[in-house]
């Protein structure tokens, strides 16, 4: 029992088999899973998905690299479904400085937008940060994104930053890269996070896993980012899935439902 808490099953290399994708996560016992809409196509079909699935959630946002094109009325639309019984976050938001179609100034207004929306709505926030660490973490901090928490997804930072996030009361995810040959960082940093504050996601269909790496990824693949964190933590597999699970229905409120 699995919960891939960032998938992109929205986007157009799932347009042909995304049933037949869906049926192997199923298979795999990724029993939910969270599809994150990123700018207006992408919202749409993630709450289409979500409606269609009754195990398929959705977050709602705009991303920074597409910062420049979000209009009031994207904003406004972002806070009407906000209140739809299937989404359960807010994002995915934050900074990205590795591509510059937005520059910084914007980014980080229209991040400061979404995290005051998310405490209007009270929803937590999912974060997106590359190449943007410290503005991130600096960010959160002036708008006491403590009030609703979230989840630093795929998380790329040091421990430094991660007990920032975890200050406050964020969620820290990992994916595919922590399957990575040479990829020490997120190995360590993953090994000293809480068990109570720890998710696994595949971001799909970006950054597969070893040994699938840079193929198209997909939420079935889950399963080897938990076995490969459950290794570093020296835990029984099927209790960090348990443990994950929960963490995410914890966090997205799901609980009893
Ligand atoms: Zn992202
Ligand atoms: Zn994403």
């Amino acid at each position: 029992m699995l919960f891939d808490t960032h998938v992109h099953l929205n986007v157009e290399q799932f347009d042909e088999d995304v049933e037949e994708v869906i049926e192997r996560a199923k298979t795999a016992g990724v029993e939910w899973m969270n599809v994150i809409g990123f700018d207006r196509p992408t919202i749409k079909r993630a709450i289409e998905l979500a409606e269609n699935y009754e195990f398929i959630y959705a977050t709602v946002g705009w991303h920074p690299v597409d910062a420049i094109d979000m209009t009031e009325e994207d904003l406004s639309w972002i806070e009407e479904l906000a209140s739809h019984p299937k989404v359960v976050a807010l994002g995915e938001m934050g900074l990205d400085y590795h591509w510059d179609k937005s520059p910084a100034d914007i980014q980080k207004e229209v991040f400061r937008k979404q995290i005051r929306l998310a405490q209007k709505v009270n929803l937590p926030i999912v974060i997106h940060d590359r190449e943007a660490h410290e503005d991130v973490v600096a960010v959160l901090q002036e708008e006491e994104a403590e009030k609703t928490g979230g989840i630093m997804h795929c998380f790329g930072g040091d421990a430094e930053m991660a007990a920032k996030c975890l200050e406050m009361n964020f969620y820290i995810s990992f994916g595919g890269p922590v399957t990575f040959k040479n990829a020490k960082l997120p190995k360590e940093v993953a090994a000293d996070i809480p068990m109570d504050r720890i998710l696994i996601e595949t971001d799909c269909p970006f950054l597969a896993p070893h040994p699938y790496r840079g193929k198209r990824n997909e939420p079935s693949y889950v399963t080897l980012i938990a076995d490969k964190i459950a290794e570093i933590k020296g835990m029984d597999p099927e209790a960090f899935y348990a443990q994950t699970t929960d963490n995410a229905r914890r966090l997205f409120r799901l609980e009893g439902n």
